[in-house]
């Protein structure tokens, strides 16, 4: 085998485990790493796509109850990986895989009976082409929407008391207060777009604050009612909020909620939170917005074009994206690189349904959770 041109990963595994790289000859080089702890017990492999070091620990980790087959892989699920899952009845893929119908198509010619996302979110994918060629699809419909409810509380916190600033700041003995103005959230209007199981959370989180909650969604949560959050309309949402938070999937209808018609109807200086998915913004327009100061402060663990970004160490590259460049240009812009989701818990629970599901689906026993199966 060559070994000359691999892939170093720079992984070292936290376990006393075996690893084991392999080498495939495919159009692209990719090192596929079993990372096992244990001997399999069950003939069915699952290759996972677009790994970390934490996720190739949780999935190793817990494999030790289920005993698949698995190896993993850097590289995202796309046309030109697709052909690397010849021979797994499963594969596992993330937020910024693109399973479109041409890897679908490759997949199930691989063998591949499940594709099974280890996110909520499935705007990624092409999910009649799945049906099409005979590929059932599972996902991880709640893992803990509290890592991602909270994280839009840090991000509020930090861009309102500018915590991120005062930390550099007294590191370098400057012990001024000059800049670091922020306001109560006391009292202070909150506009929570999308109530499920994320925003729902937000919306309880920030009542603690004593905010004034406003909801928007399509379908009215009873209990968030009873707790004296009000339901209104978008365009009230917009008019009245202080802070308004993305909590809803992006899809047709959502796709670039925030435009420059939704922007002029918010208040002057208000903070826009996007914890969802990135093209819930139209990018360009909330710049216009920020430059024009009707945007006060924003704070997005998501954006539109992350997939050429996001889980990669660019520090050394030039980056190409003149956008995300502008965004971090603004003093009062927060991007964090989809790190909502990444709390113990959230993984852990990802991990569990993930096994789950695909033991599950290739087993034919009845699905033990809701939500789960978006192709059944
Ligand atoms: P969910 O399905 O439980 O809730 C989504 C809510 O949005 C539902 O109540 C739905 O009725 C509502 N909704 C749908 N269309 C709407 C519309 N047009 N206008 C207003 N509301 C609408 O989903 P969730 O688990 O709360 O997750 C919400 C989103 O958060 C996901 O779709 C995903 O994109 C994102 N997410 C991000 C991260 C992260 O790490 N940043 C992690 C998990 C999920």
């Amino acid at each position: 085998m060559d070994y000359t041109n691999c892939y170093k990963t720079g992984y070292k595994p936290p376990f006393n485990y075996l690893l084991k790289s392999v080498f495939l000859h495919s159009t692209i080089k990719e090192r596929v790493i079993t990372q096992q702890n244990i001997m399999p017990t069950s003939d069915k492999k699952i290759l996972f796509f677009s790994t970390q070091p934490y996720d190739r620990d949780f999935f190793t980790k817990q494999n030790e109850e289920w005993g698949f087959q698995i190896d993993f892989i850097e590289s995202r699920l796309r046309q030109k990986t697709a052909n690397l899952a010849q021979g797994a009845d499963a594969v596992c893929a993330f937020v910024n895989d693109k399973p479109d119908a041409t890897v679908m198509a490759t997949l199930a010619a691989a063998g591949v009976k499940v594709l099974a996302l280890r996110c909520a979110g499935f705007n990624n994918v092409d999910l009649e082409a799945a049906k099409q060629n005979g590929i059932k699809v599972c996902r991880v419909p709640a893992y803990s929407p509290h890592a991602v409810a909270e994280h839009s509380v840090a991000m509020i916190l930090t861009l309102n008391r500018k915590t991120h600033k005062a930390y550099n700041r007294v590191r370098e003995q400057n012990f001024s207060l000059n800049g670091l103005l922020g306001f109560d959230l006391y009292q202070k209007t909150v506009g929570v777009v999308g109530t499920g199981n994320i925003g729902k959370v937000f919306a309880e989180i920030m009542t603690g604050f004593g905010c004034k909650v406003l909801a928007y969604d399509l379908v009215k949560d009873v209990e968030l009612e009873k707790k004296g959050i009000e339901y209104v309309s978008l365009d009230t949402i917009l008019e009245q909020s202080d802070i308004i938070s993305l909590h809803c999937p992006l899809n047709d209808k959502t796709k670039h909620l925030v435009n420059e018609s939704t922007i002029s109807k918010m208040k002057k200086g208000v903070m826009l939170i996007n914890t969802s998915r990135g093209g819930l913004i139209d990018t360009n327009m909330v710049i216009e917005g920020l430059k024009s100061k009707k945007i006060g402060y924003l704070g997005i663990d998501v954006y539109e074009q992350e997939e050429h970004l996001f889980f990669r160490d660019l520090s050394a590259s030039i980056i190409e994206d003149d956008t995300i460049q502008r965004l971090m240009s603004f003093p009062n812009v927060l991007v964090t690189a989809h790190q909502a989701f990444f709390t113990e818990e959230a993984l852990y629970q990802i991990t569990k349904t993930t096994f789950q599901s695909i033991d599950e689906i290739l087993s034919g026993k009845p699905i033990s959770q809701p939500g789960v199966m978006l192709v059944p």
